[in-house]
């Protein structure tokens, strides 16, 4: 008898495995037709053993098109908004086909309920141009999740759809929305705890959207669903977060302009953080700030080769100074105020270019200033540069330069800079410790 109970209370304790729960996060790219969605299912299946929370932005150019139904919606441009949401429609048919999913009827409908929505909303008054963007671009996500949930429970994952405008919380800051990290932490907590004790092992869901006080969609800014990755890491102190890409990893190089790239294997959260502030493209920059804070662990991997270690981003400082890094931004301008009265850029001047700055959304890729004057570098195509000037030329001396490369290099090294800077002119350059950049314009 003895011997009986203590093997029925030895037993489980051999066979039960705890379920870690890690957030995985498909881009665009990983979802932009039916064979790549078939391939997420694929790596999904190399994961039985674990909870996951599945975020996944819009399918393919998904929220491009988006942008472009916006437009022609504040123009009022009827027949232009009816053709881009029938093709946008299409594109999304045709992946659904694709996978299989088109016997089903319900599901059908679903979709085009949504596809009304979207027209509905289309055929109402315009009112401001950022909340109606945010309203209008969230179909992306919303339609590409509730296409691979359905896809991953034809295909017997135990998932479900999980609607993250319900559970993020944002200020009303539209296009570019603040997280309320306490609120936002209590309504995912609620939620996926509850998902996963219903016996689901997967939670999908859409990256960069929420909602504010009021329940409005809100979106976090372009590119914005690896935040939503870290968001969700950090509400449920995840195990680790995984961002799958079409690279092997974080690269030294954009691999568009270097042949001879390597792979960053192991990189500190400070480094990584630096690398993408810079402007390194494969992840953005707000996603490492809530993973330092809990320290957990981002592995960049490829949906290719999934099987390949690929990055990892973690705590240790130890592996950060093998490798120089380059990250290249094209198409910059430089912009150089000085004000009339030739007074010093101290707090004042300051106050009024940042504010100025901050109120239209303009992110500065760099910055310096001199005694008299202020300069700075902006995306070019991101910025309303007559508006600009109109804004300061009463007050200051504007000058501006236009088409240059700003080379950022981590772990510099001077015949490295001279080897990049042959046939350029050097605009503006800044160095520290660790970190070379500089503003080139090119001679050829
Ligand atoms: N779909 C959004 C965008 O393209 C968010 C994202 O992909 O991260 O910006
Ligand atoms: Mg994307």
């Amino acid at each position: 008898m003895l011997h009986f109970i203590v093997k029925s209370i030895f037993k489980p304790a051999i066979f039960v495995k705890k379920l870690e729960m890690r957030i995985f996060k498909f881009g665009g790219a990983s979802v932009k037709d039916f064979n790549s969605v078939i391939n997420v299912g694929k790596i999904l299946r190399l994961h039985e053993d674990d909870q996951l929370v599945v975020v996944v932005s819009a399918m393919g150019k998904t929220t491009n098109a988006l942008e472009g139904i916006v437009e022609a919606f504040s123009k009022g441009n009827k027949d232009e908004i009816e053709t881009l949401i029938s093709a946008l429609k299409d594109f999304h048919l045709e992946i659904i086909q694709g996978l299989g999913l088109n016997q089903n009827t319900s599901f059908l409908t679903e979709i085009s309920a949504i596809f009304n929505q979207l027209s509905d909303k289309c055929c109402q008054p315009f009112g401001d141009y950022d909340f109606e963007y945010d309203q209008i671009i969230s179909f992306g996500e919303v339609l590409s999740t509730k296409i691979i949930n359905e896809y991953l429970q034809s295909e017997n994952f135990k998932s479900t759809w999980v609607d993250a405008r319900k559970l993020i919380r944002t200020n009303d800051r539209w296009r570019e929305g603040r997280v309320d990290w306490e609120i936002s932490e209590n309504l995912i907590q609620a939620e996926i705890n509850s998902v996963f004790e219903n016996g689901n092992r997967i939670a999908v869901t859409q990256g960069f959207i929420g909602h504010e006080i009021g329940g409005k969609t809100t979106t976090l800014g372009r590119e914005g669903s690896d935040f939503t990755a870290a968001i969700f890491a950090y509400c449920l102190n995840a195990e680790d977060v995984t961002i799958w890409k079409d690279v092997p990893g974080m690269l030294n190089a954009d691999p568009k302009y270097f042949d001879n790239t390597v792979l960053l294997e192991k990189i500190s959260f400070k480094e990584a953080i630096e690398l993408a502030y810079f402007g390194a493209s494969v992840i953005h920059p707000k996603t490492i700030q809530p993973l330092k804070r809990k320290t957990i662990p981002l592995h960049i991997k490829s949906f290719i080769n999934p099987n390949e270690p690929g990055s990892i981003i973690q705590e240790s400082l130890a592996f950060d100074d093998n490798i120089p890094s380059f990250i290249f931004k094209m198409n910059q301008t430089l912009i150089s105020l000085t004000p009339r009265d030739f007074s010093f850029i101290v707090e004042e001047n300051l106050a009024r270019i940042f504010g100025y700055l901050n109120t239209e959304k303009i992110r500065v890729s760099l910055m310096q200033n001199s005694a008299v004057s202020f300069s700075f570098v902006v995306d070019h195509s991101k910025i309303n540069l007559k508006k600009l000037v109109d804004f300061f030329q009463e007050d200051y001396l504007v000058k501006y330069n236009s088409n240059l490369e700003l080379v950022t290099i981590r772990h510099y090294d001077e015949p490295t800079i001279d080897r990049l800077t042959v046939g350029k002119d050097v605009m503006l350059e800044q160095k520290s410790r660790h970190t070379a950049r500089m503003v080139l314009k090119d001679l050829g």
